[in-house]
């Protein structure tokens, strides 16, 4: 058989699109909380992080200690839940116990149903929250819903906070649904049940925010989100809210659900939206095991971000599957002890290392692309596999710089690595 030479005429597939994200959807930006802890959701700003509590809010020790720990790993937002007159009570014990700690992101009530009661009962809650997050479906019931909507909105007014109008699938506005539904039945050419539920949730979140500013709330005051569980259904819904809005848009896909079905299912419909332009801050709606770490739902959040490439927030660890290349478990390990010590050092590097999150590591199983991948990151190392010999070269700027052996290979790497972000990030650093 003869093959026909290549040459350099063969043509190359089109690709369609390469040039990454698209341009952001413009919105009102909304500046959240005061001082140190202020941020700005929307208006072209950074994609903010953000994330909820699940402790009882009048459990004031439990709820600082998870808000602390949910602001430490980098959430740039806190939400509680107020749901009762303990609750509002607890709010400004809170907001004083985490200003003592030098906690200072902005705290977020969440209102259901009766919002509207404990704002009026509790002005410190109401002066102490820095934005309420209120659901258009259930802040009342027929002859109820203006004025207890309005109640809230007031409060906001008065106390110069931002409201976060937060429709949601599991709790849509029924006197809507069901009068969209009744016109639907009637029109000559009907749309599916769900595309009704899509544009129910949609004008639920918009004309909320349109009755807002009627009644006398900013327009930089106002966030809309509008939460489905499922991630063709999300990604439709912020895509009709984009459109036809200007209003800062929080993301998320709720009741994700558990372990890595709610981080694959948040991270494939917010990525899509953010890659179209399309989200202002994000929230990644994880259900921890029983006795979990609340904080994973930020590191998902910051992951996503920064793998997307929309913001830096720690170093990133490049490590191979591994493989048959790979029978010891060696590799497995050094790779998690990198990736824990660069956490648990992060809070401490970050003041005395500006730009050490832009830093790329890569811990490599084999030399099939251990070499490669290493001389592709700030530092490197490529473990010897199964029948190699025992030693492991470390790249440094895309250059060999030495070659570890022996037992002590993991502390001798992470010294490297502590050394070279000295050189680089630290104080004497050529910048
Ligand atoms: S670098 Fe080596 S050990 Fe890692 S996946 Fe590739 S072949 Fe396997």
């Amino acid at each position: 058989m003869t093959y026909a030479p290549m040459t350099t005429a063969v043509p190359l597939p089109q690709v369609a699109d390469a040039s990454g994200p698209a341009k952001r959807h413009r919105t009102v930006g909304v500046r959240v909380g005061s001082g140190k802890g202020a941020v700005l959701v929307g208006g072209g700003a950074p994609i903010v992080v953000q994330s909820m509590t699940n402790t009882d809010t009048a459990d004031i020790e439990a709820t600082v200690r998870q808000c602390a720990a949910l602001a430490r790993a980098g959430s740039e937002i806190v939400r509680i839940t107020v749901d009762r007159e303990e609750a509002a009570a607890a709010v400004p014990h809170i907001r004083d116990r985490l200003a003592k700690m030098g906690v200072v992101a902005p705290l977020v009530g969440d209102f259901h149903y009766n919002g509207h009661t404990l704002l009026a009962n509790h002005p410190a809650c109401a002066e102490a929250l820095d934005k309420y997050r209120v659901n258009p479906g259930n802040v009342g019931f027929r002859d109820k819903k203006d004025s207890q909507f309005s109640a809230i909105v007031e409060q906001a007014i008065r106390h110069g906070k931002a409201v976060r109008i937060g429709a949601n699938w599991g709790s849509l506005d029924q006197e809507l649904l069901t009068a969209l539904m009744d016109a639907n039945a009637k029109s000559r050419t009907p749309l599916a049940a769900d595309a009704v539920t899509r544009e129910a949730m949609a004008r639920s979140a918009i004309w909320s925010a349109e009755r807002a500013e009627e009644i006398g709330l900013a327009r930089d005051r106002i966030i809309l989100s509008a939460k489905v569980s499922a991630v063709q259904e999300l990604i439709a819904v912020y895509r009709m809210l984009a459109a036809r809005c200007d209003y800062a848009l929080h993301l998320g896909l709720t009741e994700a659900g558990m372990g890595s079905k709610g981080v694959v299912a948040s991270s494939a419909a917010m990525g899509v939206l953010l890659q179209q332009g399309i989200g202002d801050t994000i929230r990644v709606s994880l259900t921890p095991e029983p006795g979990g770490d609340r904080t994973v739902e930020v590191t998902v959040a910051q992951e996503l971000l920064q793998t997307m490439g929309f913001r830096t927030f720690a170093p990133l660890v490049a490590a191979c599957p591994g493989c048959g290349r790979t029978t010891s478990t060696v590799f497995q390990e050094l790779a998690r002890d990198i990736q824990n010590h660069i956490r648990d050092e992060m809070p401490a590097w970050k003041s005395r290392y500006p730009g050490v999150e832009n830093l790329n590591v890569a811990v490599m199983g084999c030399i099939v692309n251990g070499p490669g991948e290493s001389k592709h990151a700030d530092i490197g190392i490529s473990l010897p596999g199964t029948g190699e010999t025992p030693a492991a070269p470390v790249f440094i700027d895309g250059k060999k710089a030495v070659t570890l052996r022996g037992a002590g290979i993991a502390d001798a790497f992470k010294a490297l690595v502590g050394e070279y972000i000295e050189k680089r990030f630290g104080a004497g650093a050529a910048r």
